[in-house]
């Protein structure tokens, strides 16, 4: 109970709606999302694209709930090296479907990365990168997820095959609801810039080279 509390108390009135809406509106997804499965010998393809399409109701929630929240007041020490590590497992379904491979790997051996922050929205903000990354590679191919670190920071470089980002595009990034995807919401950006400045870092989008795009997130390091 403890714990709730604070959480409860972390959060603004904006915040406290939000929460409760979401709350509002996972329970009963919850509930259709039971009665479609029950139901699903009759007519697997709807029931597939209904089932679908609650996880997106329950994604665009979740966004829209990160939006409303206010900054991380813990100040957590979180080891970035792990934390991309485990954001790999956590990916790596999904990139077998597009037939991505993730590779992660770090410029000195036993380098041991610490920033300070909140550890879970760390977290999204490499899902919510790494996730785009992979959405752009409809051919295949690799990412390349590379630590690397200065005296004063911490760089995660995200580099993929894809289609890229059309210069013209490249500044509209982080607008919220922008987005070229039939599915998307336009939203995964606009929280990545807003963790990333709140943990005193810098978000940077770039074509490389190759066609792709490479993603550069920097955060003030804190221990090494
Ligand atoms: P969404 O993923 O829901 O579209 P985002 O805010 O995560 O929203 O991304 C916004 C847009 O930026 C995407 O629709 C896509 O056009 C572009 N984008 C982001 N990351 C990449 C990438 N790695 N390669 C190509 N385009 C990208
Ligand atoms: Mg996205």
């Amino acid at each position: 109970l403890q714990g709730r509390l604070e959480e409860t108390e972390k959060l603004t009135l904006a915040g406290t709606l939000a929460a409760g809406i979401a709350h509002e509106i996972r329970n009963p997804l919850t509930s259709l999302k039971g009665f479609i499965q029950l139901g699903r010998g009759k007519n697997p393809q709807y029931t597939d694209l209904m089932l679908t399409e609650i996880d997106r109701i329950n994604g665009i929630v979740s966004e829209l709930l990160e939006l409303a929240v206010p900054k991380p007041t813990t100040l957590e020490r979180v080891r970035l090296d792990s934390l991309l590590n485990n954001v790999v497992l956590l990916l790596n379904a999904q990139a077998n479907l597009y037939n991505v491979e993730l590779k992660i790997g770090q410029e000195v051996e036993d380098d041991v990365f610490v920033v300070q922050g909140e550890e879970n929205k760390l977290k999204q903000v490499f899902i919510n990168l790494i996730k785009n990354a992979i959405e752009s590679m409809d051919d295949g191919g690799g990412i390349d997820i590379h630590l690397t670190s200065s005296n004063q920071w911490a760089k995660v470089q995200i580099t993929d095959q894809g289609g890229g980002i059309r210069t013209e595009m490249l500044e509209r990034l982080g607008e919220p609801f922008y987005t070229t995807k039939e599915q998307g919401t336009g939203l995964g950006i606009m929280i990545c810039n807003r963790i990333v400045s709140e943990h005193k870092g810098v978000l940077d989008f770039q074509n490389n080279g190759q066609g792709g795009t490479t993603v550069t997130v920097k955060l003030p390091i804190f221990l090494r």
